[in-house]
């Protein structure tokens, strides 16, 4: 099983001829957050509508997460939200979002993100982010998703976790050939070219 695992891994991942037919994106509710991050939340959310990609994410209006869902709903695209009973009381879920899927909590909420997603794209975000995105690569180590997981470091967002992650490479907590489980891109915009879309 080890054998079979880095030899995937240290193969140079090609994602290009995959299917993208539903990416699921990480990002922050937050809304007191720089320009800079709504903005590339915007170009995400434009270009998976363009592309014909349905969105699957948290279901939220805040946010990261409303500027990319208001952008592929304004592109005409089409979004699934998952989001637990507890948020829906609170009345967090996205209005413009016809396809919302309530579910018992939130370790439900992070399987069902999963099942038929064709990718994961992380944007900045808080603890909810790092928690989800760190999670995807842990299953990814497991064998138990096999899918492009895509870092998009925007304003240098994520430096410090992968300065984290390489210090787990370097003290062998994880091995070199791990590194290939996660694709770090500069920008939205950088995601499509790593896709071959
Ligand atoms: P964070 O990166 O900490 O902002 O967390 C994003 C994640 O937090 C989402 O996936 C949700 O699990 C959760 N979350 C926190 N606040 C909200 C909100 N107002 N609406 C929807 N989801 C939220």
């Amino acid at each position: 099983m080890i054998c079979i695992m880095l030899c995937v891994f240290n193969k140079s991942p090609d994602f290009t001829d995959l299917p993208m037919h539903q990416i699921c994106v990480y990002c922050a509710s937050s809304p007191d957050i720089a320009q800079v991050y709504k903005d590339d939340a915007t170009t995400l959310g434009r270009a998976l509508a363009t592309r014909g990609i349905e969105l699957i994410y948290g279901g939220g209006s805040t946010g990261l997460m409303g500027h990319v869902a208001d952008a592929v709903l304004a592109g005409g695209g089409r979004v699934t939200g998952i989001m637990p009973h507890f948020m829906q009381e609170r009345e967090w879920g996205h209005k413009g979002v016809e396809q919302l899927h309530y579910v018992a909590d939130m370790h439900e909420r992070k399987k069902r993100f999963l099942v038929n997603t064709d990718a994961v794209i992380a944007l900045p975000g808080g603890c909810g982010t790092l928690e989800e995105l760190l999670e995807v690569i842990t299953w990814k180590r497991l064998g138990l998703f096999e899918k492009p997981i895509l870092i998009v470091n925007t304003n240098l967002f994520y430096d410090p976790l992968l300065a984290m992650l390489d210090r787990c490479i370097e003290e062998k907590f994880l091995t070199n050939a791990h590194r290939e489980m996660w694709t770090v891109v500069n920008s939205a915009n950088d995601v499509w070219p790593v896709l071959g879309l």
